[in-house]
C-alpha cells in the first residue's frame, strides 16, 4: 500500500463519518459515569468502591460489560440525567466528525418519578437542544432552515465556524417488552415523527422474548412509514433470523450467528448491516476479530456500514472502529473513504438530508472546501477563485451544490465565474429561493 495511502488514527478522525448504530446509554462518557456513580454511592444507593474500577476500565471483560450496564440501568433514571446524557452523547460524536447521528434509545417508565415513555424522550430532545458545541438538525431537510436547532443568538460568522451533525432517534423495543408495551412505543414514535424519531429498533437481550409477539407491532410500525432495524443474529437462532429477513427490515444490526442459508437470504434480500467490530469481539460474539464476517461481506459487495454499538461500555469511537476495520482487512483511504460514504443510501433521513451528506463527503474528498457565505459576502474575489479550483479537480454539479447549499445572496456571484451549463445545473438544484437581486457584483 502507497505511503500517502496508509490509514493512520488522525486520517480516521478527520474524515466525515456516519454513525448509524449507537445507544444512548451504551455512548456514556466514562467521566459522567463516575460522577453519577459517587452521588448514587453518597446517596447509598450503590456501593462506590465496588463500581469504580469497572469504570475506569477500559478493556472489560464481559462480565464487566453486562456489570457496567447494569449499574448505567440504575444511574439513568431521571430526566435531568437523560437530558445530560443525550447532549454529552451527540458532543462527543460531533467532536470526531459524525456529521450524521441515529441515535437510538430505549423509552423508559419510573412511575416513582413520573417518568413516562413520552416524558423520557422529551428528555431526550432537551439534550439535543441543549448541545452548544455543534449544531444540531433534528427536522426534515425543508423545514431545516427554520427550525433548526440553532441558538438564535448565534450571527452569521459565528455560524460559519460551527460545525453541524444530523441527528435522527430510534425508538427501541426492548426484547423483554410485552406486545402492548411494543406497540406504545411505535405510538409514540410516531407522534413524535417532527421531533426527529424516523425509526424503531428491535433490541435487548438476544435469548428473551418471542419474535412473533414484537411481529404486529413492528409490522403497523412499517406501514405507518417507519423505518426499522432489529438486532439479528447475535445468538443461534436459524428460525428467528430466517424470520427477521423475511420482514425485510430497512437494516439489521451484527448479523452474526447465521447460517450458510440464512447468508444466502440476507445476500439475495441486500440488507445492510450495521458493523460493530469492537463489540462483537468484547461480548465473545466473534472470538477473533480476523475471522469478522466483515470481510465476507465486504467482498461480497454486500451494504455495510461500520458503527460502534457503545462508545462507553465498549471504550471505543468510530475513528477507531475505521482504523480496526483499516488495518484488520487491509483497507486503504481509497475504500474507506467509499465505505463511508456509502452509508449515505442506508440512512433513515429524507432526500435532503441525504444530498446534503452526499456535499459533504464530495467537498471532504475534494479538498474540504471551507466555503462560507459570510466570507463570500466580503471577498468575492476568494470565491471566485474557489469555483476555478473546484472546476478543475472535480465536476461543476458537485461544485455548485455544495457552493449553493452554503450560498443565500451570493449566488449571482457565483453565476458571474461558472459556465452556462453550469448555470443549467445550479436551476436543476432548485435555487429558486435565492435572492439574486441582493448580490452587488
Ligand atoms: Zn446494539
Amino acid at each position: 500500500m502507497a505511503e500517502d495511502q496508509k490509514v493512520d488514527m488522525d486520517w480516521c478522525f478527520s474524515q466525515p463519518k456516519i454513525e448509524l448504530h449507537a445507544h444512548l446509554n451504551g455512548s456514556i462518557r466514562n467521566s459522567t459515569l463516575l460522577e453519577l456513580a459517587k452521588v448514587l454511592g453518597e446517596n447509598n444507593v450503590i456501593d462506590f468502591a465496588d463500581v469504580e474500577d469497572v469504570i475506569l476500565k477500559d478493556d472489560r471483560s464481559l462480565v464487566e460489560t453486562f456489570k457496567l450496564f447494569d449499574l448505567i440501568h440504575i444511574l439513568t433514571t431521571d430526566h435531568a440525567t437523560v437530558t445530560r446524557i443525550t447532549k454529552e452523547v451527540v458532543e462527543d460524536f460531533a467532536s470526531e466528525n459524525i456529521v450524521y447521528l441515529e441515535l437510538r434509545t430505549t423509552p423508559k417508565k419510573n412511575e416513582a418519578i413520573g417518568m413516562t415513555k413520552r416524558s423520557y424522550m422529551e428528555a431526550v430532545i432537551k439534550g439535543l437542544r441543549a448541545v452548544d458545541s455543534v449544531d444540531v438538525s433534528l427536522v426534515p431537510f425543508d423545514e431545516d432552515s427554520i427550525t433548526s436547532l440553532v441558538s438564535p443568538s448565534i450571527n452569521c460568522l459565528e455560524k460559519d465556524k460551527r460545525r453541524k451533525i444530523y441527528v435522527r432517534l430510534l425508538l427501541s423495543i426492548d426484547r423483554r417488552e410485552t406486545t402492548e408495551a411494543a406497540m406504545e412505543t411505535v405510538l409514540l414514535a410516531l407522534a413524535m415523527k417532527k421531533m426527529g424519531v424516523v425509526g424503531i429498533d428491535l433490541s435487548g437481550n438476544p435469548i428473551v422474548g418471542e419474535w412473533s409477539s414484537f411481529l404486529p407491532p413492528l409490522t403497523f410500525a412499517k406501514e405507518q412509514g417507519l423505518c426499522i432495524t432489529l438486532h439479528c443474529g447475535e445468538v443461534y437462532n436459524p428460525k428467528e433470523v430466517h424470520d427477521m429477513l423475511d420482514f425485510q427490515p430497512q437494516r439489521i444490526g451484527h448479523a452474526i450467528c447465521l447460517g450458510d442459508e440464512e447468508w444466502k437470504k440476507l445476500k439475495s434480500y441486500s440488507i445492510p448491516v450495521e458493523i460493530c467490530l469492537t463489540s462483537n469481539v468484547r461480548t465473545g460474539c466473534v472470538p477473533f476479530i480476523n475471522d469478522h464476517h466483515f470481510v465476507d461481506l465486504y467482498k461480497a459487495n454486500h451494504p455495510i456500514v461500520l458503527c460502534t454499538d457503545d462508545t462507553g461500555v465498549f471504550s471505543t469511537s468510530l475513528s477507531r472502529e475505521y482504523l480496526l476495520a483499516a488495518s484488520t482487512f487491509g483497507l486503504d483511504r481509497a475504500e474507506m473513504v467509499k465505505l463511508a460514504a456509502d452509508a449515505i443510501e442506508f440512512v433513515f433521513a429524507d432526500d435532503g438530508v441525504k444530498n446534503a451528506l452526499r456535499q459533504i463527503f464530495t467537498s471532504a474528498k475534494f479538498g474540504a472546501l471551507e466555503s462560507s457565505d459570510c466570507v463570500a459576502k466580503t471577498c468575492s474575489s476568494r470565491i471566485h477563485l474557489r469555483l476555478q479550483f473546484m472546476d478543475v479537480n472535480c465536476n461543476e454539479v458537485s461544485a455548485l451544490r455544495y457552493l449553493l447549499d452554503r450560498s443565500s445572496d451570493l449566488v449571482g456571484g457565483v453565476f458571474c465565474t461558472v459556465s452556462n451549463r453550469s448555470e443549467s445545473c445550479a436551476r436543476e438544484f432548485n435555487v429558486k429561493q435565492v435572492d439574486f437581486s441582493s448580490f452587488i457584483p
